[in-house]
C-alpha cells in the first residue's frame, strides 16, 4: 500500500493503524492496488483511501484538550477510512502501541477519572479493554510498590530448544542439530554473569530471570553451572523471586527439579499451550498433554510457583477445544496463567504457511478470548500484566492472569519497561530505567557469534 503524508510526519502510527485492519499488508511496497493519503491542514487531518475502483475520505477535526491531539487526529482519520472499507473495528480502537497500560495510566494523569470516557469516545477503545487496563493496573500494584529508585532485575538467556515450534521466532537453537555449541555458550555466559555482578559492586536483584529459549533441556551439569555462577556471583538478599523457563515440558526431570531447588529457584514455568494433541502436533511441539500434566504435577511436589503460557488462535485449535483445555488448567490451579493470542512473524516456520495460518479466523479468537477471560475471572484470577503484538489474530492482546498475590513480578517489571533490566547472554536485553528515561542495549544475537565475540574478549 503506497502512504503518502502531507505536512505530518506520523508514517510509523500511520503504517501500524493500516495493519490494524489490513495485517497481511505491505505497508513500503506499493505495488498493489491501494494506496492513502493523510494530510494536514488548518484546524482537521483527512484521510482518502483508494482501494481499486472504491474511494474512502475522512476529514476529522482537531480536539486541542487531547493528548497529542495532531497525531490522534491523523490516526483518527486512517481509523475511519479504513473501517469504511473493510467493516473491521479494532477492539483497541487507535491504540497502536505494544504497551496500552503505560497509556492508560499516561491518561489517568492527566484526565483522572474522566481517562475512561476520552478512552472510550475518542481513541475509541472497547469498554472491554479499559476494563482490563484498570484491572491490570490493581493488580500490579503490589510488585509496583516494591520498586526502589536503583532496584533491578536480571535476565539470563539460553537460547536453545528441543526442537523448533512452528510459530517460533523467537532466536532459539535446536539442542539435536547445534549441541556442540551448548557447552562453550555456557562458559561464555558464565563470564558475563560474573563481569555484570561485579560492575554491580554487590548489589541485589530482585529477581532473576532464566529464560530463551528453555534453559532446561541442556544437560544437567551446564544448566547447573550457570545457577551456581548467578548463586555465587551475586549477592541475593534483596532477591524475593527467581523463575527459570522450563517452558518445554518434556524438559523437566527430577534431577533438573532437585538442581533449581537447591539453588534456590522459586518459580517455574511449564508451558503446553495447548492441550489439544493435534495442535501440538501440528505447532511441532513434540509432547502430548499427558507429558504436560505428569511435568505440571511432578514441579508442584517441589514447592514451585508455577507460570503456564497457553496461545488462542493455534492452527486446529477451536473454541470447544481451547475452552476445555483453560478449565483442565483452571483445575491444576498454577499462580500464573497467561494467554497469548497468536501472532505471527516471517521467522516462524507458519509465517510462510499462509494455508495454516488462514485456518484461524479472528472471530473464533475473539470467543476463545472472552470465554477463557470470563472462567479465569470468575476462578478468581485477574490480569495482572498486559502486551500486544504487531500482525496477533484479530488485533488482540497476551495477558498473565495471577491470583491477588501470585504475580510474577518479574513479567511486570520486564513488559512495563518500569525497572532497570540487566540481561546477560545471546540477544538478551538490557534496559536501564531512569527518571523516566529508557535506554536499551542488546546482546549478540545469535549463540554462535555470541560465543566468537565474548569468548575472544575473555581471552
Ligand atoms: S519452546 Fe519457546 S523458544 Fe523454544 S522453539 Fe518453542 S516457542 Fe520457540
Amino acid at each position: 500500500m503506497k502512504i503518502e503524508l502531507v505536512n505530518n510526519d506520523f508514517r510509523f502510527d500511520i503504517s501500524n493503524a493500516v495493519l490494524l485492519f489490513y495485517p497481511r499488508i505491505n505497508t513500503v511496497d506499493d505495488s498493489d492496488q491501494k494506496s492513502i493519503k493523510v494530510c494536514v491542514k488548518d484546524n482537521f487531518a483527512s484521510a482518502e483511501l483508494i482501494d481499486g475502483n472504491n474511494n474512502y475520505y475522512s476529514e476529522v477535526q482537531f480536539d486541542r484538550s487531547l493528548y497529542d491531539y495532531l497525531r490522534c487526529a491523523c490516526v483518527r482519520a486512517v481509523y475511519d477510512v479504513c473501517f469504511q472499507a473493510t467493516g473491521v473495528r479494532p477492539p483497541w480502537g487507535l491504540l497502536i502501541g505494544v504497551r496500552p497500560v503505560n497509556f492508560y495510566l499516561k491518561m489517568y494523569g492527566l484526565y483522572g477519572e474522566n481517562c475512561t470516557d476520552i478512552l472510550q469516545n475518542s481513541y475509541l477503545v472497547s469498554p472491554d479493554k479499559i476494563k482490563l487496563c484498570r484491572e491490570t493496573v490493581n493488580m500490579r500494584s503490589q510488585s509496583v510498590n516494591r520498586l526502589t529508585e536503583d532496584s533491578f532485575s536480571l535476565y539470563v538467556s539460553v537460547p536453545f530448544c528441543p526442537s523448533r515450534c512452528k510459530y517460533c521466532s523467537f532466536v532459539s537453537f535446536s539442542t539435536e542439530k547445534e549441541k556442540k555449541y551448548i557447552d562453550p555458550y555456557v562458559r561464555v555466559l558464565c563470564d558475563e554473569i560474573k563481569t555484570t555482578a561485579e560492575s554491580l559492586h554487590g548489589r541485589s536483584p530482585l529477581t532473576i530471570y532464566i529464560g530463551g529459549g528453555t534453559p532446561t533441556c541442556i544437560p544437567d551439569d551446564l544448566f547447573e553451572k550457570i545457577l551456581i555462577c548467578i548463586t555465587e556471583s551475586f549477592n541475593l538478599s534483596d532477591c524475593f523471586e527467581f523463575t527459570v523457563e522450563a517452558g518445554r515440558p518434556e524438559t523437566i526431570s527430577v534431577k533438573k527439579l532437585e538442581i533449581m531447588k537447591k539453588y534456590g529457584v522459586t518459580r517455574i514455568c511449564v508451558n503446553p499451550q495447548s492441550l489439544s494433541e493435534q495442535v501440538l502436533l501440528a505447532a511441532g511441539r513434540n509432547h502430548s498433554a499427558i507429558e504436560f500434566f505428569d511435568a505440571y504435577r511432578l514441579a508442584e511436589q517441589y514447592g514451585f510457583d508455577i507460570n503456564v503460557d497457553l496461545i488462542a488462535g493455534l492452527p486446529f485449535e477451536t473454541t470447544v477445544s481451547f475452552s476445555t483445555g483453560i478449565k483442565k488448567i483452571i483445575d491444576l490451579n498454577p499462580e500464573d496463567i497467561t494467554i497469548h493470542t497468536l501472532y505471527i512473524k516471517r521467522a516462524a516456520d507458519y509465517g510462510s504457511d499462509k494455508s495454516l495460518y488462514a485456518k484461524t479466523d479472528s472471530e473464533s479468537v475473539a470467543q476463545m478470548l472472552s470465554s477463557a477471560y470470563k472462567d479465569l475471572e470468575s476462578h478468581g484470577y485477574f490480569p495482572y500484566y498486559l502486551y500486544r503484538q504487531k500482525n496477533t489474530v484479530g488485533n488482540n492482546e497476551n495477558i498473565g492472569f495471577a491470583k491477588k498475590g501470585t504475580e510474577c513480578a518479574y513479567n511486570i517489571y520486564m513488559m512495563d519497561e518500569i525497572q532497570t533490566i540487566y540481561g546477560c547472554g545471546a540477544n538478551a536485553m538490557t534496559k536501564i530505567v531512569s527518571n523516566g528515561q529508557i535506554t536499551r542495549s542488546c546482546g549478540t544475537k545469535y549463540a554462535y557469534n555470541y560465543i566468537l565475540k565474548n569468548g575472544e574478549k575473555n581471552k
